[in-house]
């Protein structure tokens, strides 16, 4: 059930460049440039990840004479709420709006201590996964490290009382892997422990639908978690479902997974949307287990979310319960995750597809 939608008005775009774009590295060179002492960066890092302000002219500890020189050259973007939707479970699923009139999602989810935040990397995705809204859109294009950003300062705005946004899952709109640089950046600034975000890399999860080429690189850059969209236990099904699948099919996906750098003690998530007749039998779940056999791996089942515009169902409970204890006699931790935000626009891309078509 919708509770609310709140509308925002529309900001002008900027044509300087944004001082969320920038690393702790770039932002203390350029002020060394300018004659600014280095631990400068760190007070305004801290104004903009940790106070979290909305201008320049809030920072009280950097002079007037700095914050006009921050002024005359950086813009200083805003998360743009363009709706929001609240479900009776008390998910809030954001379009945030972008300066080129694209728009994006980002849902906050209430867990039972703490809210997770899942958040988008691209305008649309190539990856053409036949389960998905986003992937009717294609590819528009990759979201800025600013962009990525905004959408955790955004939700945090509506985050208060005891229960904290500890959990980031980029898993909304878009392969993460596919805009790297960008999520790489995005990620580095929500980990600082200094003065950036400060989440910690144990609670930040990235989702891949299985660009093996990027998951070295990965392991070496951060230490965040990674999970893997499964969803099949044979090529041709998973072919069927997830066209990446015919460039790196399940066999060098699990290699690749078996070689990823884990945090001690760490598992990968593979996550399984099950799937009415196409993957849910009792022989995928026992495939499952046998598949997953090199990797140190827990599986989150995901009963599918059925939505317009797409022929597959869920399955009946028996079945997802059945499947389940398969999984569990073969001593593999899995959990059925169930979807939050049912009543909303719950299928990621649901809610920006229903903006293009109410815009066109
Ligand atoms: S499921 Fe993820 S990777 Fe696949 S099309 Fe959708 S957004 Fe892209």
């Amino acid at each position: 059930m919708t509770l609310t939608t709140e509308i925002i008005p529309e900001t002008l775009p900027e044509l300087k460049p944004d001082i969320k774009e920038f690393t702790r590295e770039e932002l203390t060179r350029w002020f060394h440039e300018k004659g600014i002492q280095p631990y400068r960066t760190t007070q305004i890092m801290s104004w903009i990840y940790l106070k979290r302000v909305d201008s320049f002219d809030e920072m009280t500890n950097i002079s007037k004479a700095n914050r006009k020189l921050l002024t005359e050259n950086f813009s200083f973007s805003k998360p743009y709420k363009k709706q929001i939707e609240v479900s009776a479970d008390r998910s809030k699923k954001y379009l945030f709006g972008l300066k080129d009139g694209n728009c994006i999602e980002t849902v906050l989810i209430p867990e039972k201590n703490h809210y997770t935040l899942c958040i988008s990397t691209q305008v649309g995705c190539a990856m053409g996964c036949r389960f998905c809204m986003t992937a009717k859109s294609g590819l528009i294009r990759n979201l800025t490290q600013a962009e990525i950003i905004n959408q955790v300062l955004g939700a945090l705005k509506d985050v208060t009382g005891e229960k904290q946004l500890t959990n980031i899952v980029l898993m909304g709109m878009g392969e993460p892997l596919a805009n790297y640089e960008n999520v790489i950046r995005a990620i580095h600034i929500l980990t600082d422990n200094d003065n950036g975000m400060q989440f910690s890399t144990r609670r930040v999860t990235l989702s891949t639908s299985g660009l093996i080429t990027k998951f070295d690189e990965l392991g070496r850059d951060t230490k965040i978690n990674l999970a893997i969209s499964l969803n099949a236990t044979d090529n041709h099904t998973r072919s069927m479902l997830m066209p990446i699948n015919k460039k790196y099919p399940l066999e060098q996906l699990i290699d690749a997974c078996a070689r990823y750098q884990l945090a001690p003690r760490n598992k990968i998530t593979f996550e399984y949307i099950l799937i009415q007749g196409i993957n849910d039998s009792i022989e995928d779940a026992h495939r499952l287990t046998k598949l997953l056999k090199p990797v140190k791996a827990k599986i989150n089942l995901i009963p599918f979310n059925e939505h317009a515009g797409c022929e597959f169902k869920r399955p009946e409970e028996s079945v997802i319960l059945k499947f389940q204890e398969v999984l569990h006699q073969k001593g593999y931790t899995s959990i059925i995750r169930r979807s939050k935000g049912q009543d909303i626009s719950a299928a990621c891309g649901q809610l920006s597809a229903q903006k293009s078509s109410s815009n066109t």
